[in-house]
């Protein structure tokens, strides 16, 4: 059975200064768009027709980096980062276990604070904070960035961390003056060396989770998104329980994983046994080699090439050796498969590139990719270009960034990174997201930042580094064109022409004539994936 649907008495972007009215779409492909009458005349029999009502009709959005899973569980787990102050983060914590007790069982894991937004003492809490929550049930709560976290002494007990500091590789347990943990975890390696003794969360509790995150997705109209969930420990689960969501019609968007193996051994196997399977298609798909390079520029973990100015001495973390990166990157390459590296440094992003050159031979044809791009420079940017990667950026982390990067990096060195613009102007593919649950997935306020270089309070008045603007339509096509782009589909997404996807979106207002300021107010109406209705507003609530 063929399913028809006209979208009519729209203003659909079609490309810069070319809008049309209506869209005529057909088994979940665009087949025409035109003027209304035009596309009236195509309506077959039992053709659904549905007025816009004057309303902005944009291709759907596409995040190109973000952690579905964890926006789920943020959506059901404590708000840490409505915290203020340690006391307010301690009685967030101290009321989410009264409430749910069944939840905490074998221990809390939650994340989200951020000691730079605390309004009296700026410290990191230690686990003697959090000790006031409990001291019998196990609890880490990371920091907003994801790069560090708290423990408090039950789980540093569970991890035997007061009989003995094991030597990490990819991080650190911070120590006390008496020589006991404080608490505090520095990266993946010192966090997962405390988390392995917490229970795994069930499938039920994944599903859950993954249902949570993809209704929000698709409420601020997102129809593809590309997720870091598949780690080391739990690839293989996270397959399986996408696959299964898609089978049963609840996987509302597309889902492009990014998959995060750090082990040699791991990707050897990945590559050889699970690389292709006939399941996968333009719903779900398996996507680039996700890695870290470095930590984040709030924590002080982001590798520059030049000491922090507000902690000389300190250059950041080297989550993974150039070493093991050139294996990594080697193994991918050889199977054909992509790669992503997380990169906000500076130095982080120079090495990565070093790792990327050994492979890349006559043009970057795998779309090898650095997520985020923080710290930049000219020259570097230029080598970018040269060695065609692509930037998957995240403008909306100026709203908190472009408060402490002068203090991190020094007003030079700020002035050129963020670079959104010169990205372009280079001929560098970027696309935009939100790294989310770092910040919410909405995509709007990503839009009004890389469009005004303003944080959502409207600061600085004329810009942060305003020649970095960009156009509304650059932004708009970052979050659409460049996104296909880096999973290969731009024939087939973000554009609203013939011959692609019918993943769009309808707008409460008109993103090209309202005022800049309120571009990170706007609201999805409608969203469409594939030709179907995934989300209309007053449908629920
Ligand atoms: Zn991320």
């Amino acid at each position: 059975m063929t399913m028809e649907t006209i979208i009519y008495n729209g203003k659909v972007y079609v490309d810069k200064d070319h809008f049309e009215e209506a869209l005529y779409i057909k088994d979940g492909l665009i087949v025409a768009v035109g003027s209304n009458q035009e596309i009236m005349e195509l309506a077959g029999e039992g053709c659904e027709k549905l007025d816009a009502g004057g309303k902005t009709i944009l291709p759907g959005f596409i995040d190109s980096h973000l952690h579905l899973l964890s926006v789920g569980e943020y959506l059901v787990l404590p708000r840490l980062r409505d915290a203020r102050t340690i006391d307010e983060l301690v009685e967030i914590g101290r009321k989410f276990i009264e409430d749910k007790p069944k939840l905490v069982e074998g221990g809390l894991i939650a994340g989200g604070w951020n000691q730079d937004l605390f309004t009296g003492e700026k410290r990191m809490p230690s686990r003697h904070d959090l000790d006031r929550i409990s001291r019998e049930i196990p609890i880490i709560f990371e920091r907003v960035c994801g790069h560090v976290a708290t423990a408090n002494t039950k789980a540093l007990e569970l991890a035997g961390l007061f009989d003995e500091i094991p030597k990490l590789e990819g991080g650190t347990i911070e120590l006390e003056e008496d020589g006991t943990p404080s608490g505090i975890l520095n990266e993946g390696e010192a966090f997962s060396y405390v988390a392995r003794h917490f229970p795994r969360p069930s499938l039920e509790e994944l599903e859950s989770y993954y249902i949570s995150a993809i209704d929000h997705a698709v409420s601020f109209g997102l129809t593809s998104v590309h997720s870091t969930d598949a780690r080391d420990n739990n690839y293989k689960e996270i397959f399986e329980l996408l696959k299964k969501l898609k089978r049963e019609g609840k996987l509302l968007l597309r889902f492009r994983h990014q998959i995060n193996l750090e082990e040699p051994d791991n990707l050897r196997d990945f590559l050889a046994s699970e690389y292709q399977d006939e399941s996968y298609d333009e719903q779900l798909y398996l996507g680039p080699l996700k890695l870290f390079k470095d930590g984040s520029l709030g924590g002080r973990t982001a590798l520059l090439s030049k000491e922090y100015q507000d902690e000389p001495g300190n250059f950041g973390i080297e989550v993974i050796s150039n070493e093991r990166m050139d294996e990594l990157v080697g193994l991918a390459h050889e199977g054909a498969m992509q790669v992503v590296t997380h990169v906000i440094g500076d130095e982080a992003a120079s090495r990565v590139l070093d790792s990327y050159e050994k492979v890349i031979k006559g043009g970057n044809k795998l779309r090898h990719g650095l997520v985020h791009t923080q710290i930049t420079d000219l020259k570097l940017l230029e080598r970018i270009r040269d060695l065609e990667v692509a930037c998957l950026v995240q403008p909306i982390f100026l709203d908190y960034d472009l408060h402490i990067v002068d203090d991190r990096v020094g007003p030079e060195l700020a002035s050129t990174s963020y670079a959104f613009k010169t990205m372009n102007k280079l001929g560098i593919n970027t696309s935009y997201g939100t790294d989310s649950p770092i910040e919410e997935l909405n995509p709007f306020p990503g839009i009004y930042c890389a469009v005004t270089r303003k944080d959502l309070e409207g600061y600085p008045e004329r810009g942060h580094y305003p020649d970095e603007r960009v156009s509304l339509e650059e932004a708009i096509d970052s979050y659409t064109l460049g996104g296909a782009h880096i999973e290969f589909n731009e024939d087939r997404k973000g554009r609203l022409k013939p011959g692609y996807l019918a993943d769009l979106v309808i707008l409460n207002r008109d993103i090209f004539t309202i005022p800049e300021e309120e571009i990170k107010d706007l609201k999805v109406e409608l969203t469409m994936v594939g030709g179907r209705v995934v989300y209309k507003k007053d449908d629920k609530k």
